[in-house]
């Protein structure tokens, strides 16, 4: 399911300043969706430099919480490269640690448990095509199986090969997530998948689907592309 992807557009601002406060206003985003998970998930954005360094958010404080100046910058190994008073979480630096790390193009990486996610990354036949949002997503969803709880280095380079190209994932048993060159173009896909997986599990309860015709979905994941290329920001 895993297509030759669309041409990557877009460019992550250049300095740390703007990234910190887009990245807050990303998370404050968010709580207003209700993609929370108490002081859990996160969104991480690499800042400018050969190192890889990136902003996460500081374990202890709820989305609504984060601000440009709060937000801590580690390395991929989560050593924290400025002073902070706030540590970071293992489990969440570990899985997008791995993708900032293994992915060139993956400047921002979110990750929700939201309930919509999670209850189709645990059902056996995935994300339906059958909706709207999913239809806009052909070939562009990975899928990697769960391991436990992601604090174990080693589990990295599986995930990098289960994403592939893909910028929308599902982690089964576990949530979603996607990756972008840019805060707005990863925000645009995860935006695209949770839509799809809402309309999926809220029209469960009303017996089967009207099937999308795969040639349909092509169309409309090419008409995705086209009209993300025209986009200023994503
Ligand atoms: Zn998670």
């Amino acid at each position: 399911m895993n297509a030759a992807p669309p041409p990557l557009t877009g460019s992550p601002p250049a300095d740390e300043r703007t990234l910190r406060t887009q990245l807050a206003a990303c998370y404050r985003i968010f709580a207003l969706l209700g993609w929370t998970e108490l002081i859990y998930n996160h969104i991480t954005v690499r800042v400018p430099g050969p190192e890889r360094h990136f902003l996460i958010n500081p374990f202890g404080l709820h989305f609504s919480e984060v601000t440009a100046s709060n937000l801590v910058k580690i390395d991929l190994q989560g050593r924290t490269v400025d002073t902070s008073d706030w540590p970071v979480n293992p489990a969440g630096f570990t899985l997008h640690a791995a993708i900032h790390g293994g992915i060139d193009h993956a400047h921002c990486v979110m990750h929700t448990h939201t309930t919509a996610g999670c209850a189709v990354a645990g059902s056996q036949a995935g994300l339906s095509p059958d909706n709207f949002y999913a239809a806009q997503l052909h070939g562009r969803v990975a899928y990697h199986a769960f391991e436990g709880i992601t604090v174990h280095a080693e589990e990295g380079p599986r995930v990098v090969q289960s994403i592939g190209h893909a910028q929308a994932v599902i982690l089964r048993n576990h949530g979603l997530l996607s990756w972008g060159v840019s805060i707005p173009q990863a925000f645009a896909y995860l935006w695209t998948l949770q839509r799809a997986c809402e309309i999926q599990v809220a029209g469960a309860a009303l017996g089967p689907t009207v099937p999308v015709p795969e040639a349909i979905q092509r169309r409309c994941t090419a008409v995705r592309s086209t009209l993300r290329r025209r986009a200023r920001y994503v």
